[in-house]
């Protein structure tokens, strides 16, 4: 499966946002953001002020799509299943990227970052309704039960990364045993259920894709 692979703070760098894609470190005063480092290249903030309409919509495409670690292909296949979908292209946007697995264990708190919730997928380590899926991209259910498989309980990468649950929980349409490392789909989430990408404009990210 095709992945970025190049240097991954930069993309945080250049979005001057913190899209949380290394985990523990995100959270502490190594992150580049935190430390206020400048946008890569010549004068940034020249380069900021002059961005025309289309340069703030690929950006916060850019920035959607780095965040769920997409490429994108696959990023603008999501967003074409989002079209043709009901309702607003949008809000169905956010809550397909919300239903992939990858993110799903990652909400659960069974990983630090996306990036190592979609390992954790594909090397088997997670059962969707008592069945093993290594698919970082499928898409979850409501009622879905998602868990570690046991072989797999007491790896301590999964582990640590739990500890966040005990600091902030899971969103309100998860539900966590973290004794059982077991976790269900309580309802499809809604686009104010995901409060940490607030600040994206989807509605860029639509007109982005109308051009
Ligand atoms: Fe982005 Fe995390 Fe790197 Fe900070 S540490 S710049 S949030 S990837």
């Amino acid at each position: 499966m095709a992945r970025y692979t190049g240097p991954v703070c930069r993309m945080c760098r250049t979005e001057q946002k913190k899209l949380m894609l290394k985990g523990a470190r995100c959270r502490s005063d190594k992150c580049a953001i935190n430390k206020k480092r400048a946008a890569p290249g010549k004068d940034p903030k020249g380069r900021m002020a002059k961005r025309s309409d289309y340069a703030i919509q690929l950006r916060e495409k850019q920035k959607l799509k780095r965040i769920y670690g997409m490429l994108e292909k696959q990023f603008s296949l999501f967003f074409e299943r989002a079209q043709r979908m009901p309702g607003i292209t949008g809000e169905n946007l956010f809550l397909l990227l919300e239903r992939r697995l990858d993110n799903v264990v990652y909400r659960l708190r069974f990983a630090s970052s996306r990036k190592e919730a979609r390992q954790i997928v594909l090397h088997g380590h997670v059962l969707v309704n008592g069945e093993r899926v290594n698919i970082p991209s499928y898409l979850i259910r409501t009622g879905d039960s998602i868990e570690i498989k046991d072989a797999s309980k007491n790896f301590a990468l999964i582990k640590d990364a739990l500890k966040e649950y005990g600091k902030s929980g899971v969103m309100p349409w998860l539900q966590l045993d973290p004794d059982a490392l077991k976790g269900k789909i309580l309802a499809f989430p809604r686009r104010s259920d995901i409060t940490d990408l607030s600040d994206i404009k989807e509605q860029m990210i639509v007109e982005y894709y109308s051009k």
